[in-house]
């Protein structure tokens, strides 16, 4: 199907887009790999697109001098997936990013645009929550924690656009693993479970869990968390995480099945995490 007629406006500042959305029914355009197939299907009828692409200053990835990251709402996937400083900083993020469909909407789609529209099954939102992010907007700073409303739904007003993402510095000795099961390369997930753990000696100073595609929003599992404190704890908090989730029914599998899949992928990623956090896997 083709979109419902709407007007466009290019901006070419943050002042001009947010003056823009003051319209009730304008909508912010970036990347437009989830919001143009939304208008094709006619899930959307906005009077006016407001393209952000063109604004300066929101397409960067910089650390913030202390092992963090500075990253604009414009950046795209391919640039996570292939910097040099996301690879060394924070290779759970690159890594992830080779499951978000294909080259080419990887080539397109951003960051802002992935977290805006909040598909619980989109690996962003399950990266922001997991390495503690926090949204800047134009109008304040939010935590990736209180950022989700619901599937597809997220606090952001109407003519709030989110400009930049900040990842605090992970701690030292943190290891990661994420792990992800779709039907096929470059579908959305089935489930899949981001986690890191850090390590003190031979303790653990933090674990952290994050399921994407079992709930509305993507959800860190506390519980099974607070279970990790040996390697010997990952079986249990695998089952923690199943039993934390309640999934839903639908036609790609059913709750059941995605419940057992969060237990899988748990222990998977909770291993791979310990693995390189004791520096026994690359
Ligand atoms: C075939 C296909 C397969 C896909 N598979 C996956 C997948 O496996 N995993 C995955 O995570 N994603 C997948 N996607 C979605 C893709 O990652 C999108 O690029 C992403 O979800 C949206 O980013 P965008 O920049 O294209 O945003 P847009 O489509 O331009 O916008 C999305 C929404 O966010 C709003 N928005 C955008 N930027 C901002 C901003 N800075 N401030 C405020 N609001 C904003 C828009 O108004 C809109 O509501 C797939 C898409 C397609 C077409």
């Amino acid at each position: 199907m083709k979109p419902p007629a709407f007007e466009y406006l290019a901006a070419t500042s943050l002042e001009q887009a947010v003056a823009a959305l003051a319209d009730d029914e304008a909508k912010v355009l970036a990347g437009g790999q989830s919001l143009v197939p939304m208008l094709n299907f006619r899930l959307l009828a906005p009077s006016i697109l407001v393209d952000i692409t063109r604004i300066p200053g929101l397409d960067f990835v910089e650390g913030d001098g202390d092992g963090g990251l500075r990253i604009g709402a414009l950046t795209r996937h391919y640039t996570l997936e292939t910097s040099a400083l996301v690879q060394t900083d924070f290779p759970v993020l690159s890594a992830a990013m080779n499951h978000v469909a294909h080259l080419a909407i990887r080539n397109r789609g951003t960051i802002g645009g992935s977290l805006c529209h909040g598909d619980p099954a989109a690996e962003l939102p399950g990266l922001a929550l997991l390495l503690n992010a926090q949204l800047k907007t134009t109008q304040r700073t939010i935590a990736a924690t209180d950022f989700f409303a619901s599937a597809l739904s997220t606090i952001l007003a109407e003519d709030e656009i989110l400009t930049e993402i900040t990842l605090p510095a992970l701690p030292p000795r943190t290891g990661w693993g994420f792990e992800e099961f779709a039907r096929r390369s470059g579908d959305f997930a089935l489930a899949a479970v981001g986690a890191t753990v850090s390590l003190s000696g031979e303790e653990v100073s933090e674990a952290r869990i994050v399921v994407i595609g079992a709930h509305d929003t993507p959800l860190r599992l506390s519980a099974a968390e607070a279970l990790l404190t040996s390697r010997s704890g990952i079986a249990a908090a695998a089952k923690a995480a199943q039993d934390q989730v309640s999934p839903s029914d639908d036609l790609h599998g059913s709750a059941d099945y995605r419940r057992h899949l969060v237990g899988v992928l748990t222990r998977r990623a909770l291993t791979a995490a310990w693995q390189r956090a004791e520096g026994s896997a690359p």
